[in-house]
């Protein structure tokens, strides 16, 4: 490297933890010319995952979507359009495969990108455990595309099912959902709210729709202490979702998902949330140590077995001390990731020590849509508190709100967090279209 050239730091991945990530060194290098830094995101904009859910229902507000080249433009990085395919350690490059549009034509040619310090923040993506049917028949939520299909798909089999329909042999709409973890509970709670929403707006009669949540776990939400288990449980057998515990799934066909004791579960729309791996290209990736989830394996520093590479959020594997296990994919983590990984990189460049990732779990939160909020919070002081309604649903908000101020900064999230309430109030509540 050339002494006279800006210290490279490239970033891989713009979500919970690479785009904070970019932001901070973005204002803390980038400003004063000390580093270059580069985000790469195989996408042009970034919503935050745990929205997912409200982007399959078409209940979230375009506004909470961020453009990445606005975003690096105001914070002093530089955005790239690109999927990373490969990694040259020895040359130190990251290859970025061709943008290519849905007509098949290439936009953007495949790129090289150099650097002297990577971190790798490219996620998860669901872990189909290679069951039979599961990739060719369910739906996912592991991007905003999928999300959009997922929602779009819902709408018109709506539309299908109920309009025009005798009312007197109509067949419900089905919806099977694979995994009782937050991400599988909650989306139920949404997609139970939205066909409320639907019936309001002119399909009263005809709104009701058959969900199924499929677990192989006997509880659901495992992460969760039982008496909240419970609690969740009970407000979901309330809004008629059936609860499949204890089931494991073998198959999935076009119509419906077969359980290891031979029930076979209808489902028009099928939805896979159970469990989560870092994707498959990870696994080879010149020789850094990944676990059995493609995962990167990294040490208390957040640093790869390459000492020029770190990984932060869903795709690394970081022991948790005093746990059974890894720090888990969570959205917290992601956060606390990039702050100390952040920390990290600027001693780096003044010859100062690595900052050692401690994660503080604060707890856990459920969203049931507009019904309720459950949840435990975790503090030194307090120990384990068991929370629900208002005040859970307040801390809930607050997780999303601390990812707001890391990219937007104080003052912008209030004005946002303000417009979104009016613009709320004002609009439809789900996207029809
Ligand atoms: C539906 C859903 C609900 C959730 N709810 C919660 C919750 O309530 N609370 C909680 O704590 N956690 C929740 N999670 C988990 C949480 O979202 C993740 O732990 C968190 O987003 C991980 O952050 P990350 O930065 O590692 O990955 P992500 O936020 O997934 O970001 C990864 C980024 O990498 C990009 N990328 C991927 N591959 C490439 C590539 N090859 N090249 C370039 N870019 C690439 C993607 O486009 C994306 O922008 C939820 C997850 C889902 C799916």
């Amino acid at each position: 490297m050339q002494t006279n050239e800006k210290h490279k730091i490239v970033i891989v991945g713009g979500g919970a933890a690479g785009l904070e990530l970019a932001t901070y060194l973005g204002h803390k290098l980038g400003k004063k010319g000390i580093a270059e830094i580069t985000l790469i995101d195989a996408t042009t904009t970034h919503v935050w995952k745990p929205l997912l859910h409200e982007v399959a229902a078409g209940t979230l507000d375009e506004s909470e979507q961020v453009e990445y080249m606005a975003q690096a433009h105001r914070s002093h990085f530089q955005f790239r359009l690109g999927k990373m395919e490969g990694l040259n350690r020895a040359e130190k490059a990251v290859y970025v495969r061709p943008t290519i549009n849905d007509q098949g034509e290439e936009l953007i040619p495949s790129r090289t990108f150099h650097y002297d310090t990577l971190v790798m923040s490219v996620g998860s993506v669901s872990n189909t455990f290679n069951i039979k049917g599961v990739a060719e028949h369910c739906l996912f939520l592991d991007t905003t595309r999928q999300a959009f299909k997922f929602q779009k798909q819902l709408f018109e089999s709506y539309l299908k099912s109920y309009i025009g329909k005798d009312k007197a042999t109509v067949k419900p709409l089905s919806i099977a959902i694979v995994g009782a973890g937050a991400t599988g509970v909650e989306l139920a709670a949404q997609l139970h709210e939205v066909t409320d929403v639907l019936a309001i707006y002119g399909l009263k009669e005809q709104s009701d729709v058959k969900l199924t949540i499929i677990e192989a776990a006997t509880q659901l939400l495992p992460a969760l202490p039982g008496k909240l288990a419970i609690a969740t449980q009970q407000q979901l057998v309330k809004l008629g979702v059936s609860l499949k515990l204890g089931r494991r799934v073998v198959e999935v066909s076009p119509s419906g998902i077969t359980t290891h004791d031979g029930e076979f579960i209808e489902a028009d729309i099928k939805v896979w949330a159970a469990g989560i791996k870092a994707p498959d290209w990870m696994k080879n990736l010149d020789g850094l140590e990944t676990n059995h989830i493609n995962q990167l394996i990294v040490d208390s520093t957040l640093k790869t077995s390459d000492d020029d590479i770190f990984a932060i959020g869903d795709c690394a594997a970081c022991q948790w001390p005093g746990h059974n296990g890894n720090v888990p994919p969570r959205a917290q983590a992601a956060h606390q990731q990039a702050t100390a990984v952040g920390k990290t990189i600027i001693s780096r460049l003044k010859g100062g020590q690595p900052v050692n990732f401690v994660y503080y779990d604060y707890g856990s939160l459920v969203s049931l849509g507009k019904y309720t909020t459950v949840g435990n919070l975790m503090g030194n002081l307090m120990g384990t508190v068991s929370i629900g309604g208002f005040i859970a649903k307040v801390v809930y908000l607050s997780l999303y709100k601390m990812h707001q101020v890391a990219i937007h900064g104080y003052f912008r999230t209030a004005m946002l967090t303000l417009s979104n309430a009016f613009r709320r109030s004002a609009y439809i509540k789900i996207k029809m279209h």
